[in-house]
C-alpha cells in the first residue's frame, strides 16, 4: 500500500548523508564513513573545538574542499524539479552540510545542521559565504577579528529553524525521509511527529534505518533510482525527461 498522489498537497522531505553518497561525499555511519576515521568527540563538538581548534579546522577545511569538488546527482536534480513544479507546500529539510541541493536548483530548503560554505563569527555573530580554509584564522569580513568558526551545528548545539520545521511537519500530508540512518535527533523523531498529525510517512534508503518500523512504507535502493521514481509518481512521467 502507498499514498495517493491526488490527496497530497503539503510535503516535507528530510534528507541525510545517503542522498549525497553517490556524489562521492562520505556518509556518516556507514562502513568507511567519516566517523570511522575521526571520533565524533574529537571533531564535532564545541568541547573539541575549544580543546584542539587546529584539528577541527583541518577536518572541516578538508570537507569543505571535498564538497566543492562534488556534483549533484539525479536524486538532487529530482528534488529540485519537485521544488520547481510542486504547487502545494514543500519543505526540504536537510541534515547535510553540503550545498548539492541548492546547486541542483532547490530553493525551498532548510539546512538544519548548518552549511560548510558558511563561516560564523563568534565575535560579531555575522555569517559569511566561505569557500576557503579557516585553519590559518582569517579575519571576519564584517568585524576584522580572527574569530570565525565553521557554521556547522555540532553535537550538543541546537539545530537551526526548528520552529519552521515543526510547523511544516504538523501540516504535512506526506513526509519522506531519504538517505538518513535515523540516529541523530531531533531529525530522527520527525517521522513520529508527521505521522501523529496525519501524514503518510515514506522512507527511501539503501537499507532499513534505525526507525524504519515507524514509517508506513519503506522503499530500499539507491537514492539516484528511488528519488527520481518518487518524483515522477508525484509530478508525472514527463517532468524529469
Ligand atoms: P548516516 O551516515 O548516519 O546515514 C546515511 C544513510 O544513508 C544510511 O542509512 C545508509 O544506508 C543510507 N545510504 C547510503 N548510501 C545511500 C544511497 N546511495 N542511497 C540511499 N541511501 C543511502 O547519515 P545521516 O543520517 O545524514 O546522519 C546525520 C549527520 O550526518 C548529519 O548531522 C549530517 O550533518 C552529517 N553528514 C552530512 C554529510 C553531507 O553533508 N553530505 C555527510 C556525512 C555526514
Amino acid at each position: 500500500m502507498s499514498f495517493n498522489p491526488d490527496t497530497i498537497r503539503n510535503i516535507v522531505v528530510l534528507t541525510g548523508a545517503g542522498i549525497s553518497a553517490e556524489s562521492g561525499i562520505g556518509t556518516f555511519r556507514d562502513k568507511g564513513g567519516l566517523w570511522e576515521k575521526h571520533r565524533i568527540e574529537d571533531v564535532a563538538t564545541p568541547e573539541a573545538f575549544a580543546k584542539d581548534p587546529d584539528l577541527v579546522f583541518r577536518f572541516y577545511d578538508q570537507r569543505r574542499a571535498n564538497i566543492q569538488a562534488a556534483q549533484p546527482n539525479p536524486a538532487h536534480w529530482a528534488l529540485a524539479a519537485l521544488d520547481a513544479h510542486w504547487p502545494g507546500m514543500l519543505t526540504i529539510v536537510t541534515q547535510n552540510v553540503d550545498d548539492l541541493h541548492e546547486r541542483a536548483g532547490a530553493r525551498r530548503l532548510i539546512h538544519m545542521h548548518g552549511e560548510h560554505l558558511s563561516a560564523w563569527c563568534r565575535a560579531c555573530d555575522a555569517r559569511t559565504r566561505w569557500h576557503d580554509p579557516l585553519a590559518h584564522r582569517p579575519p571576519c569580513p564584517s568585524c576584522g577579528q580572527s574569530a570565525l568558526r565553521p557554521d556547522i551545528v555540532w553535537f550538543g548545539e541546537i539545530p537551526y529553524r526548528m520552529d519552521e520545521i515543526d510547523l511544516a511537519l504538523v501540516d504535512a500530508d506526506l513526509f519522506v525521509s531519504i538517505g538518513t540512518s535515523g540516529a541523530v535527533y531531533p531529525a530522527a523523531g520527525y517521522v513520529q511527529t508527521a505521522r501523529h498529525y496525519g501524514a503518510w510517512t515514506l522512507e527511501l534508503n539503501l537499507e532499513p534505518s534505525q526507525g524504519s518500523i515507524l514509517f508506513h512504507e519503506t522503499r530500499l535502493g539507491k537514492a539516484t533510482d528511488l528519488v527520481p521514481d518518487f518524483v515522477r509518481e508525484l509530478l508525472g512521467e514527463e517532468v524529469l525527461d
